[in-house]
């Protein structure tokens, strides 16, 4: 990385709040993401259309397998690259994900933005999506019976989609991923697995923003999403 490179990826840090470097012996970006830029855009997402994903996506807009599509203003299948490497699963939609049937499209969306940015990547590379797909509710926690009916979804998105890192944002995405029932506290800093794809569990974004020293620790566990993607050519 020469020092014009460093200095805009200071200032991307800088816009999302990181003030703490965690430098690898790969450094902050590498050649590979590059070569990560050329194989996500080459495979960039102009899904056919009866690509598998689309059709999950018509199935969540129709469905009504649990009370919550009683409440929602539009279901949020996930959105992104249909082979990307890199997967964020958040917990549920909010108020402007309802809103719009995009996920992380408010605030907490901006700040994940703001990450995907800083790592060298757009969020056409990565695919973005959440354990449930319509929202709770005033935002109330994801019921275990949400959770059980709506899963299935996910499960066969990150099927299809066969990425190499799943970052599991905040409590209840991390839970189910991790198959564990600990604090984001106490799954931070760990790895899981699911199939070929390595879990990293972490904090929300939304929890960033009401908490910005989690920030850090954020960027930390996506620096080593980054070290996996980048140690492995695909
Ligand atoms: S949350 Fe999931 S299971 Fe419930 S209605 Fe929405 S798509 Fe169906």
């Amino acid at each position: 990385m020469d020092k014009e490179q460093l200095r805009l990826q200071l200032e991307r840090l800088q816009e999302i709040g990181i003030d703490e470097l965690f430098y690898t012996p790969d450094g902050w970006s590498s050649s590979s993401t590059t070569e990560e830029s050329h194989r996500s855009e080459q495979s960039a997402v102009k899904p056919s259309e009866d690509s598998p994903l689309d059709e999950i996506a018509r199935l969540v807009r129709a469905c009504q397998n649990c009370p919550l599509s009683a409440t929602r203003t539009n279901a949020v299948p996930g959105e992104g690259n249909h082979s990307a490497r890199l997967v964020f699963i958040g917990e549920a939609p909010g108020g402007d994900e309802d809103r719009l049937g995009r996920p992380f499209v408010g605030r907490a969306g901006q700040l994940l933005d703001r990450m995907i940015t800083a790592l060298g990547l757009s969020r056409g590379q990565v695919y973005i999506g959440n354990v449930l797909k319509c929202r709770p509710p005033e935002n109330r926690d994801p019921l275990p019976e949400e959770m059980k009916a709506c899963a299935p979804y996910l499960d066969r998105q990150l099927d299809i989609i066969k990425p190499l890192v799943i970052v599991a944002l905040g409590r209840f995405s991390a839970q189910y991923l991790m198959g564990s029932t600990v604090t984001i506290g106490r799954l931070r800093g760990q790895k899981g697995s699911r199939g070929n794809a390595v879990i990293i569990p972490t904090y929300h974004p939304a929890a960033c923003l009401r908490f910005p020293e989690y920030k850090k620790y954020v960027w930390e566990d996506l620096q080593k999403a980054q070290q996996i993607l980048n140690e492995t050519k695909g």
